[in-house]
């Protein structure tokens, strides 16, 4: 389908759509900064698998990421191409080849009759592969430190929505809707986390988010009433009107404030409410954080607080010089040797190939052990192993009456 939009980014970013889809007020408060460093080291990561996937290249780009990276996106794109060699296997009529990168849009119909404009809405897909009518696999490389899961990913299933709805006349609406649709997404540790769902649960959320995108375009900064806020730990996190917010403080006060009850006195139903909000207040406090500094080095004063200098660590002007100037000294004793952590082992061993890794990876094994487990508190989807309670939790636990 040809390209009808004309900016780098949508008006309401499916990245972010966990966001503006929860509060309203989100969207008229973000803010366009520049890039950090993760999010540059981000699309180096991507632009090299497209290169490896589309031209098969490890110069250019590739040879810009560093060891770890280049690890990453090899695994990557070798799981995308096992996907597809799987897929093609089953001996679907219409598969399609991985597609990489691909802009995905809502189609000119849907942006006529919904009165959308073509900036509105409108991503760019790390992976798409179709079986249509009976399968979507959508795949997104995510090479940031936070876990993201697949489930009921509202990023993913807008791509996953906006690439069925551009089937269309091809398929029946109905075949569409009963598409199976795979989100996955595949981390930087290598792993790759999946979640079905169908057709219709997809175009349906796309639709909900243009119903959304026409309520905040009707409305106006001015115009937000305390209903256009919806405090949420997740939302909140990366809003830049957190410290300002009437509504996220009210939230919080609600969670912490007045409690002159001792954890240890409350009922465990009521625990589990404030539980559930310590996330939040964690996100309100970073904010108060963030403030106080902001003030302090504006000269404005905050009580008896000051601004300190914070201590660094010395580091060399000129490490190459420094180490050859020490190792004339003091030869090996100036320089500290660290063992690299078992994953990484795990990694080089991957990387350096075939020869020799059975035997390597048997050594890792032999020469690692999980420290003693410790139980810690987890939702009901956590995908770590349950915690299994032994005479020795009694530490942990304390007596059972
Ligand atoms: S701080 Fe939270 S409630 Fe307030 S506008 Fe931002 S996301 Fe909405």
């Amino acid at each position: 389908m040809e390209d009808i939009t004309t900016q780098a980014h949508a008006n309401f970013p499916p990245s972010s759509a966990y966001a503006w889809s929860e509060c309203i007020a989100w969207w008229f408060h973000r803010v366009n900064s520049p890039p950090g460093e993760a999010a540059i080291r981000g699309t180096l990561q991507h632009d090299a698998a497209e290169a490896l996937i589309l031209h098969g290249k490890t110069d250019g780009v590739f040879t810009q990421l560093t060891t770890d990276e280049q690890y990453l996106v090899r695994q990557y794109v070798d799981m995308i191409k096992l996907t597809h060699q799987r897929m093609e296997k089953r001996g679907f009529d219409h598969l399609s080849n991985p597609t990489i990168e691909e802009r995905l849009i809502l189609p000119p119909i849907y942006l006529e009759i919904y009165g959308v404009d073509p900036n509105d809405l409108f991503g760019t897909v790390d992976t798409k592969i179709h079986a249509l009518p009976y399968e979507l696999r959508i795949i997104d490389l995510k090479t940031g430190r936070v876990p993201v899961s697949p489930y009921e990913n509202p990023q993913l299933k807008i791509y996953a929505g906006l690439a069925l709805l551009n089937q269309q006349p091809q398929y029946t609406f109905e075949e569409l809707k009963n598409t199976a649709v795979q989100l996955s997404i595949f981390d930087r540790e290598g792993q790759i986390n999946h979640w079905v769902t169908t057709g219709a649960h997809v175009i349906d959320y796309v639709m909900t988010m243009i119903n959304r995108i026409q309520t905040i375009k009707s409305l106006s900064l001015a115009r937000l009433t305390p209903e256009h806020y919806n405090p949420g730990e997740k939302q909140c996190k990366y809003c830049s009107h957190l410290g300002k917010c009437a509504a996220a403080m009210a939230a919080n006060q609600t969670a912490v404030g007045n409690r002159d009850t001792p954890p240890t006195e409350i009922s465990p139903e009521k625990l589990y409410d404030i539980y559930n909000q310590i996330a939040q207040v964690k996100t309100f406090c970073a904010a108060v954080e963030e403030e106080v500094l902001r003030l302090s080095l504006a000269g404005t004063k905050v009580g008896d607080l000051k601004l300190v200098t914070k201590r660094t660590h010395r580091a060399y002007k000129d490490p190459v010089t420094a180490a050859e100037k020490y190792e004339k000294i003091f030869g090996e004793a100036a320089f500290t040797k660290k063992l690299k952590t078992p994953a990484q082992i795990d990694k080089l061993i991957k990387l350096a190939g075939a020869e020799g890794s059975v035997e390597c990876l048997k050594n890792l094994h032999d020469e690692t052990w999980h420290k003693p487990l410790v139980p810690t508190i987890g939702t009901v989807d956590d995908k770590r192993p349950d915690f299994v309670r032994e005479d020795n939790a009694i530490e942990y636990f304390g007596k059972d009456d």
